[in-house]
């Protein structure tokens, strides 16, 4: 049976605009589907925004805008930048839809029938600058809210709360028998000890005297959900939940996310998971941040990377290679302009692009389109046996969450090409016509190892894997198949032209 797995990124709040931190998880989820397709499997990959609360109806209310209409345009926004990058997700998702808001009351009404929600009087700390009620631990040194530098004032409300404590005790039992379900450890182990503390229940409703753009509670018209309860319920939704629901593809999901959005996914999400009967997702793939200067990029820092003016200046994927290779994932990586322009030269202008660009104008002047595989002697073996290897160590970077190992094993097989070239001289052969047949054969070895070259690049690089394939006449579409990487080919119809692959870039001045 073919192999059937759901990938999800987090919905993206509409409050901000595509940036360099929402265009990773969304490169990474794309790459995984990418290397997954290839190797036969079904994917279904969701990705959309989350449209609801205080901050979008507050942004909407200052630029004297309908929500909708506010919504709509960022909405949009998303969603053409990713199909502008070579997106393939499969499910566009919004919290606005109608489906949504009808299974998001359905949820919350079963809760309410089960017991798991309650009516309570709430007193705490509330900020009116923030319009919320503030935790101690938000609270600067000073007592004061962090953002207004005003004290928060005693106040009591009554909400609805949903009894997420309750599931302290089952959440660290599934994260106990399940030792994979929360990626890399180390976050594993924050949620182990976020909950060895006694955990709150979850207020999940918002009075409508001060937030209406919400989702209605089916059992009290005077309250609107909170927008997380609301949010999380997406992953669920898309798969059907409840009346066709596919638990085969939810059986099968993983969540990529970003470590800020660790303790809903990995805490409220399966709480609320748990409380409806359903099993928490498969994995919860967690990613680091981007720095920039040192500092978590945020709007207000106002050093936002916007990620098609970067693949417009630097190259079509590179943004793809390089935020790959740069970020081990899981841990924070600083983006610079400066290691971003020497990436795209050293590994794909000067690496694969050169590497193409010197054999294929070799093979013009000189490759006959075959040789025989006879005429392989034991340095040429030797040579191929590194298509093999890279084919192992780039699964095994997959795996384990490791991009940067596969790419650093794929480089490696650009040098090793480099070098077979350096090595055999096909510029000297070709002054001998005595050796036309060994040069047939160097040429040969060097087009089935950029044939391995250009397939395992293909989730990362999918543009410049199908032009390098094309311009060696492999017809196959490498998006349907990895086994093309060690096909043992002895005929290729080389292109007339050769493929402009990447640019030299160069830093802007500024
Ligand atoms: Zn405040």
């Amino acid at each position: 049976m073919t192999k059937r797995s759901y990938l999800t990124t987090p919905l993206y709040y509409v409050n901000a605009r595509p940036h360099l931190g929402h265009s990773y998880t969304t490169i990474v989820a794309d790459v995984m589907k990418r290397h997954r397709l290839q190797r036969g499997e079904e994917v279904v990959f969701l990705t959309g925004t989350d449209e609801h609360g205080e901050k979008i109806e507050q942004m909407a209310k200052t630029q004297d805008r309908p929500v909708m209409d506010f919504v709509n345009e960022v909405s949009a926004d998303f969603r053409a930048t990713w199909e502008k990058m070579g997106i393939s997700f499969d499910i566009f998702y919004r919290t606005t839809q109608l489906d949504h808001v009808a299974k998001v009351k359905h949820a919350l009404q079963t809760l309410k029938d089960k017991g798991e929600i309650v009516f309570r009087e709430y007193e705490g700390l509330y900020c009116v600058g923030c319009e919320r009620f503030l935790t101690e631990s938000e609270l600067n040194a000073k007592g004061l809210c962090p953002d207004h530098e005003k004290k928060p004032e005693p106040r009591k409300e009554a909400n609805y709360f949903f009894l997420m404590s309750k599931y302290q005790g089952a959440i660290l039992a599934h994260i106990e028998a399940h030792p994979d379900f929360i990626q890399p450890e180390q976050f594993k182990n924050e949620t182990v000890s976020f909950l060895k503390q006694p955990l709150g229940d979850l207020c999940i409703s918002r009075p409508k005297a001060r937030l209406t753009w919400g989702i209605e509670l089916p059992f009290d018209s005077n309250y609107v959900t909170y927008v997380w309860f609301d949010a999380l319920l997406n992953y669920l939704c898309a798969t059907g939940w409840p009346e066709n629901f596919d638990q085969g593809m939810w059986s099968e999901c993983t969540h990529l996310i970003g470590k800020d959005i660790l303790k809903t996914h990995a805490i409220y999400w399966s709480a609320m998971l748990l409380a409806l009967g359903v099993k928490p997702p498969k994995h919860l793939q967690v990613g680091g941040f981007w720095l920039i200067d040192g500092t978590k990029m945020s709007k207000s820092l106002g050093n936002v990377v916007r990620p098609l003016e970067m693949e417009e200046k630097f190259g079509k994927d590179t943004l793809r290679f390089f935020l790959l290779r740069e970020m081990s994932f899981g841990l924070d990586a600083t983006f610079g302009i400066e290691s971003y322009v020497n990436c795209v030269n050293a590994y794909l202008a000067n690496g694969m692009g050169n590497l193409v660009s010197r054999v294929l104008t070799l093979c013009q002047k000189n490759f006959k389109g075959s040789f025989p595989e006879t005429s392989l002697t034991d340095a040429d073996r030797k040579a191929l046996e590194k298509r093999a290897q890279t084919v192992v160590a780039w699964d095994k970077g997959f795996s384990e969450l490791k991009f940067q190992n596969s790419l650093k094993a794929w480089s490696e097989l650009v040098t090793h090409v480099d070098l077979y070239v350096n090595e055999m001289k096909p510029w000297a052969l070709a002054k001998d016509p005595a050796l036309s047949d060994r040069l047939q054969t160097v040429l040969g070895v060097c087009l089935q190892l950029i044939q391995t070259m250009a397939v395992l690049i293909y989730p990362v690089l999918p543009h410049a894997s199908r032009e390098t394939l094309q311009a060696i006449g492999v017809e196959k579409d490498p998006a349907a198949s990895v086994d093309l990487a060690l096909e043992n080919r002895f005929e290729f119809k080389v292109s007339l032209t050769v493929p402009k692959l990447f640019m030299r870039v160069q830093a802007p001045l500024d």
